[in-house]
């Protein structure tokens, strides 16, 4: 017995044992624990939440990182040194005996007369904790959060399952008109009859494989035929699917 989804999204399941299971699975999803949602963005805020976990942690670790204060004396030192250009690095060796060994370090960059050099004087070491680490941390939990819910609460990426039916699919012969529209839909499902004998009576149509299409493209082609010729039934309750019963 087959069982399908109607609408867009839907899905064949050929194997009648487990159709309780699917038939069943709407239930399921209502009753899902808090970490048993499927849809992707659950996933996403788990692992952007603990990223941003692990980046605020880190931003309260103290690191050792050294103090230096700026000092106000530059020392300006020409861009070509006989004959040849140099670079900062070698400006900052000119420059550093002309701070008078108050500068532990000198950065030089270039400016419009040469190289602008600055001292710094080391003070000592200092612990500091990383502002940035904390910053992208808080940010990502509160995304990560925000996935999270969205996820949990909406679903939004995952298609929702919907209302599962067991067909039975049969072609009233008294009215086909062998036209083939539903050949031409869904040619693995139904067939026109091949001929041994001439005959002056055309080939009508018959059900070949009931699982050759979608449910959604059984379902047009039996809405496209223009006599009503093709027959859906609940096959468990016999109910009429299409074409609908005259009401009386
Ligand atoms: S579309 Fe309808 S009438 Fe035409 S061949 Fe198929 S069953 Fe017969």
């Amino acid at each position: 017995m087959r069982k399908f989804y109607f609408g867009p999204g839907f899905r064949v399941k050929l194997s009648s044992s487990n159709s309780d299971e699917f038939a069943n699975s709407d239930k399921k999803d209502e009753s899902r624990s808090f970490f048993q949602k499927k849809d992707p963005l659950v996933y996403l805020g788990i692992i952007i939440l603990i990223i941003g976990l692990a980046l605020l942690a880190y931003g309260f670790v103290p690191v050792r990182q050294a103090n230096y204060q700026l000092l106000s004396q530059t020392v300006s030192v020409p861009l070509n040194q006989s004959q040849t250009f140099i670079s900062a690095d070698q400006a900052a060796q000119i420059a550093q005996p002309q701070f008078n060994g108050n500068a532990s370090n000198v950065v030089c960059v270039s400016s419009s007369v040469g190289y602008t050099c600055y001292g710094q004087q080391f003070l000592g070491w200092e612990m500091v904790t990383s502002n940035s680490a904390k910053e992208y941390g808080g940010a990502m939990i509160v995304l990560g959060f925000a996935s999270f819910y969205l996820g949990y609460r909406y679903e939004p990426l995952t298609i929702k399952k919907r209302e599962l039916h067991s067909i039975r699919i049969r072609v009233d012969e008294d009215i086909c008109i062998a036209n083939a529209v539903c050949v031409n839909l869904a040619p693995k499902v139904f067939q026109l009859k091949k001929q041994t004998s001439p005959s002056l009576l055309a080939p009508l149509a018959y059900v070949v494989d009931p699982s050759g299409a979608t449910n959604d493209e059984i379902l047009i082609a039996a809405q496209m035929c223009p006599t009503g010729a093709i027959i859906i039934e609940d096959a468990e309750t016999g109910e009429r699917i299409h074409p609908p019963l005259p009401t009386s």
